[in-house]
């Protein structure tokens, strides 16, 4: 006789494994199955984000920016030392142990919960029957009630760059580095790029990134970009736009790679290249020919905005399905899906997703940018404010940066919030709930903000759309 669950999903990403731990909070019978293999052959829970993505690259950003600061602004505090020194190997071993730590949380979190946590391959078949293969084990089918298809990303392999995993990797290889690489070469000035090319640049690599777009961070807001691309050359971050790579072959010890640019071939000679050009869906061996699943062209599974497939009873949710690849994103449509399964009402709103790149100074924005209102033809009013003015940034020695604020001119309305500097990640998620709520600029002017707080920021470039930031001239 098959086993039976209320609710069965597949992949244990945040996507994933939020899905299935909401669905039991409902009180439903609930599997998860997940086949991801770390490098050593171990299983883990937690998808790309725990144990290939968010959590392991923060870890290395928060090691090497402290090292970045023994050196370069401990001084200035008056602390004296006689040179640091990095050990790449208990750099290593703190990021690992994080990432131990969080994905075997989740398995005490299915047990707490009653989720049955299954490793292995799940495959969906017609009528919401799962195809459950454990390593070296028969397959076994499933039954449920609701299928959630959780199924996550996998790095875009560029045809002239193969991933080799030694010296042409993508951003998991580029995660375990043993020895900082004298010259790194990364391709893509994106999220990965520039957080990765940071960790190694700070570490005393010489980082050169090719991207093939003419504009830096072609989706933040165009002044926000600008300011950032000025400090992270100051930091000594080599970013050429406009750069298409033709070729990269391995040679010897060395990656030899042409790009062409507005002034024609160039080539470029490196230890190692990180190729980190976006993410795409993945869904190998995910669905039966008959399982009614839809792909789009793009190779997302295809649902409308309550994450519902072509079958019945089938959800996706996170990075298999449309929407930008972030693990906030996924969660809360694993939210979403749990809650609708249960027959409740919900939804999510896509308007106000935070974005964040956790680079130093961190660039977090919600909303739309200065551009796209003005390309929605909506009259708009915007202000600004400098970490510079900061009393708090001042005595954290952080002062680049700034808070952008864009609202409606007619009703105030907030549309967009973009912040370039310290903690600027932390910092958005006011933007974030004050949009939730449809907030004006003159609710955050009125909210009392603490004192001194980066905080204060925020409300200072809310007083500035009105002309009215005290602490700064208006313009
Ligand atoms: P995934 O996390 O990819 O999980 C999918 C899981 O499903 C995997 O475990 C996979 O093995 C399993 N699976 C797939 N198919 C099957 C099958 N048929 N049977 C069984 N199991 C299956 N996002 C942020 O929001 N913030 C960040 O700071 C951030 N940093 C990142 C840094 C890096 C270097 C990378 C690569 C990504 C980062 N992301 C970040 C993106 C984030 O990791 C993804 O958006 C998120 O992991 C997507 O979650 P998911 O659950 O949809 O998929
Ligand atoms: P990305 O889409 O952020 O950036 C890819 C960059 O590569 C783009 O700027 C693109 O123009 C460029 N590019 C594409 N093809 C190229 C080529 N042939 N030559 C040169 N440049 C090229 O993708 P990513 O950095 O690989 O990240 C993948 C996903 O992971 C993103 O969607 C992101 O949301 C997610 N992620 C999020 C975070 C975070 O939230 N902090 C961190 C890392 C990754």
């Amino acid at each position: 006789m098959s086993r039976k669950f209320d609710v069965v999903v597949i992949g244990a990403g945040p996507a994933g494994y939020i899905a299935a731990i909401r669905a039991s909070q409902h009180g439903m019978t609930v599997a998860c199955i997940d086949e991801w293999v770390n490098r050593d052959g171990s299983n883990a829970f937690g998808g790309t984000c725990l144990n290939a993505g968010c959590i392991p690259s923060k870890a290395l950003l928060e090691s090497s920016e402290l090292f970045h600061r023994a050196e370069h602004e401990f001084s200035k505090h008056g602390i004296q030392h006689k040179g640091v020194t990095m050990d790449i190997a208990a750099m290593q071993s703190r990021k690992d142990g994080i990432v131990r730590q969080l994905t075997g949380g989740i398995a005490g979190l299915f047990k707490a919960s009653k989720v049955e946590g299954l490793v292995g391959h799940g495959r969906l078949l017609a009528d919401k029957k799962v195809e459950f293969t454990a390593k070296g084990a028969k397959p076994e089918t499933i039954e449920a009630r609701y299928v959630v298809l959780a199924s996550g990303s996998v790095p875009v392999e560029l045809s002239v760059a193969k991933f080799d995993g030694k010296r042409i990797v993508d951003s998991w290889d580029a995660l375990d580095f043993d020895a900082v690489p004298k010259r790194l070469g990364v391709i893509g000035a994106g999220v990965i790029g520039l957080e990765l090319g940071s960790v190694w640049n700070r570490l005393g690599a010489e980082v050169v990134v090719l991207e093939a777009m003419d504009d830096f961070l072609f989706m933040a807001d165009r002044e926000i970009a600008k300011e950032a691309a000025k400090q992270f050359k100051k930091q000594g971050l080599d970013v050429r736009l406009g750069a298409k790579m033709t070729a990269a072959k391995v040679k010897g010890k060395s990656v030899l790679v042409d790009y062409e640019d507005k002034s024609g071939k160039q080539s470029l000679e490196v230890d190692k290249l990180v190729v980190a050009v976006g993410r795409r869906p993945f869904t190998g061996e995910l669905l039966a020919d008959d399982a009614g699943v839809k792909l789009d062209s793009r190779g997302f599974i295809e649902v409308d905005h309550e994450c519902r497939t072509s079958a019945k009873g089938v959800f996706a949710v996170g990075d298999c399905v449309r929407g930008p690849m972030l693990a906030h994103k996924g969660s809360e449509e694993g939210v979403m899906a749990a809650d609708l399964i249960a027959g409740e009402i919900a939804e999510l709103n896509y308007n106000v997703i935070p974005s964040v790149i956790y680079t130093a100074p961190e660039i977090a924005w919600v909303g739309k940018t200065e551009e796209e209102v003005k390309a929605s033809g909506r009259a708009y009013k915007t202000g600004s404010f400098p970490f510079a003015a900061s009393g708090r940034a001042k005595a954290m020695e952080q002062t680049a940066g700034m808070v952008k604020i864009v609202a409606a001119k007619d009703d105030d309305e907030i549309l967009g919030v973009h912040i370039l500097g310290p903690m600027a990640g932390e910092l958005i998620s006011e933007a974030v709930l004050a949009m939730e709520f449809s907030a004006s600029t003159e609710d955050l002017q009125r909210t009392i903000h603490a004192h001194p707080s980066l905080a204060e920021a925020v409300h200072e470039a809310a007083l500035a759309v009105d002309k009215k930031a005290l602490n700064f001239p208006n313009r």
